[in-house]
């Protein structure tokens, strides 16, 4: 049978994927019909050691920092110590018996650090744990009475939830699949010398006008241009951009940090006829060798079999840093969310192809502002993945958004100001925060008036619109109680809802 491509991105922006016909070096369809069989196939196991119980499972994803550790280590805790979740149907009904972790059947994906990320939210005092740096999965097991009405004579039911955490910039690169060498080049060179971006991108260009691309290829050219060009994305993205261009691993390379597949950058076209032994040619064969080897495995292996997945936004880092900052998120947010293979597998495969039916958006870090902004900013987050959520509803996923804080670190408050009652947070600044000048030491305890969050989301885009956040980071909380067991209950919010959201159905 020919190869066919099928679309993987196919609702990725236009300059990307569309008005480009082949290119004659290398073009490469986004996802095969053999990677269709593997996926297939995969799933096929997955039924078949899933026979006696089902299994769900769950990615969490979210750019950098976007609170990913904290979400799965809060959800696995209170899931385990069965915390407070009046919103989680199975436990407000009576009907969760208990969770156990259990051994993960992929022994060669790396286990989710729960314990040591628990022992450092628990410590005195307690510190936040290391944030998600590559893929990880654990599985918990759910044992629980169905609500069904032949669940008398059933007995207890139970359900394996794999979580599988990996950092949303991974998918930022499932695009290049469908860009060839050049292709991907003449965006990133683009990019890179508009004006905006020449503080960011000066140094790399230099290296590059300086680098003669059509000489015999070697190791310390590409080294020194890969590290230049490493050097630019991560500028890019501490000033202020919050979104990361591809490749995603160059920031985020998980265990392939130093790895010579991360050793190449975007390149001109060759002035003459170009040689098999260039510096160019290397290059494009380490960017065709990352697509093949890197890319292409991490989608079929992982993301092509999930059920569900939560995509966690920190929403509000982006709104004060500044409108550049939130439309830089909100491209970001279209390029990850493009990626979501709803309905578009194969129709001769679908059968046996899992698809993301629900997908739930979280504005994290809500326990930055009060109760009272909550719904502003599950608008601000409804707004921010609008199209995407639409093109997931129009594939046939459904979408919910939803603003939480895995773990809640302040309290609320009143302060009296000027004859008004102000709302506050009261928590630790961590050490090394400012705001107003003032610089906090990690151990006085404060009360703040967050600020207000707009009413209208669109004044979030709009320059000369800033929106005043008092925003500081806090340390996790200092006192936690205990429940009846002895265990530490580590406090949220809405996190119930959003375990009813994306398991609750599974344990009716
Ligand atoms: P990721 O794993 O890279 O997505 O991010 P983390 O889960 O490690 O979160 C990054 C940082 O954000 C943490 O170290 C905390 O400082 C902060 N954070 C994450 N979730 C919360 C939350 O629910 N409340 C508060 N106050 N801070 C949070």
């Amino acid at each position: 049978m020919a190869q066919q491509p099928l679309p993987l991105c196919k609702s990725h922006p236009a300059p990307y994927l569309e008005g480009r016909t082949g290119d004659a070096t290398l073009p490469q369809p986004p996802t095969t019909i053999t990677d269709e069989l593997g996926i297939a196939l995969s799933n096929l196991a997955d039924s078949a050691t899933g026979v006696f119980t089902p299994t769900l499972r769950l990615g969490v994803t979210g750019l950098s920092r976007a609170g990913k550790t904290i979400f799965i280590t809060a959800l696995v805790h209170n899931l385990l110590t069965q915390g407070r979740l009046p919103g989680f149907a199975p436990l407000a009904d009576g009907r969760f018996i208990g969770a156990k972790l259990a051994e993960y059947p992929d022994a060669t994906i790396p286990r989710f650090a729960y314990e040591q990320h628990l022992a450092a939210l628990t410590a005195n005092p307690p510190t936040w744990p290391e944030s998600t740096r590559r893929i990880s999965q654990l599985r918990i097991v759910l044992k629980y009475q169905s609500a069904k009405w032949w669940s008398g004579m059933t007995g207890p039911a139970t359900l394996n939830l794999d979580i599988v955490d990996y950092p949303g910039e991974w998918l930022l690169d499932l695009p290049l699949l469908g860009l060839s060498f050049a292709e991907w080049s003449a965006e990133a060179l683009e990019r890179a010398r508009q004006p905006g971006h020449a503080d960011e991108a000066a140094d790399f260009l230099r290296e590059l006008d300086g680098t003669d691309i059509s000489k015999e290829a070697n190791d310390p050219d590409a080294e020194r241009l890969a590290q230049a060009f490493t050097t630019y994305l991560r500028r890019s993205r501490e000033h202020g951009a919050l979104s990361t261009l591809p490749p995603g691993r160059f920031l985020l390379p998980g265990d392939l940090e130093g790895s010579p597949a991360l050793t190449f950058a975007p390149l001109p076209p060759p002035p003459g006829p170009n040689r098999n032994s260039s510096l160019y040619s290397m290059l494009e064969h380490r960017y065709e060798a990352y697509k093949d080897r890197i890319v292409r495995p991490f989608f079929r292996d992982h993301f092509a079999r999930l059920d569900r997945q939560v995509v966690l936004v920190d929403t509000l880092r982006a709104l004060n840093t500044g409108p550049a900052a939130v439309s830089d998120l909100e491209t970001a947010l279209s390029a990850v969310l493009a990626c979501f293979r709803q309905g578009e597998a194969n129709p001769l495969l679908r059968p046996f192809s899992r698809r993301i039916d629900r997908i739930l958006f979280a504005a994290t870090k809500a326990d930055h502002v009060h109760h009272t902004s909550h719904d502003r900013l599950e608008t601000i987050l409804n707004r921010l993945v609008a199209s995407a959520a639409k093109r997931a509803r129009f594939a046939g996923a459904e979408t919910r958004s939803i603003a939480l804080a895995g773990i809640r670190a302040t309290s609320e408050g009143t302060i009296r100001e000027n004859g008004e009652t102000l709302p506050t947070l009261i928590g630790t600044p961590l050490a090394g925060e400012v705001l107003d000048g003032q610089a906090y030491d990690g151990k006085t305890e404060i009360a703040l008036f967050p600020g207000d969050l707009p009413e209208r989301p669109d004044s979030l885009f709009e320059d000369g619109n800033p929106v005043a956040l008092n925003f500081l980071r806090f340390a996790p909380p200092q006192r936690l109680e205990r429940n009846a067991a002895g265990d530490s209950v580590l406090p949220h919010i809405r996190l119930d809802r959003a375990l009813d959201y994306l398991i609750g159905d599974w344990m009716a």
